[in-house]
């Protein structure tokens, strides 16, 4: 995935289909709460976490993701690291 400086749409856009921890269906993840991507190139974390919200029971899921790059107008969030 890329987040661009000012556009959130290939976050928002990329799907993720997962089990939900909180009731088990094997569910779409809606994004709910983007990464700001100012505070992450101010202070380059090499993880970050994204908020989605289980499309089944409607309850929010924490995602977290390795980031493989900065660039000036470009943050690249490749792995996902799980719950
Ligand atoms: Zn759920």
């Amino acid at each position: 995935m890329i987040l661009n400086h000012n556009s959130i749409k290939k976050i928002a856009d990329k799907a993720f289909r997962t089990h939900c921890l909180h009731c088990g269906d094997k569910t779409n993840l809606i994004l709910t709460s983007p990464p700001n991507f100012s505070f992450l190139t101010r202070y380059k974390p090499r993880n970050i976490g994204i908020v989605y919200q289980c499309s089944s029971c409607l309850d929010t899921v924490f995602l977290k993701f390795k980031v493989s790059r900065y660039e000036e107008y470009k943050i690249h969030i490749e792995t996902y690291l799980g719950l």
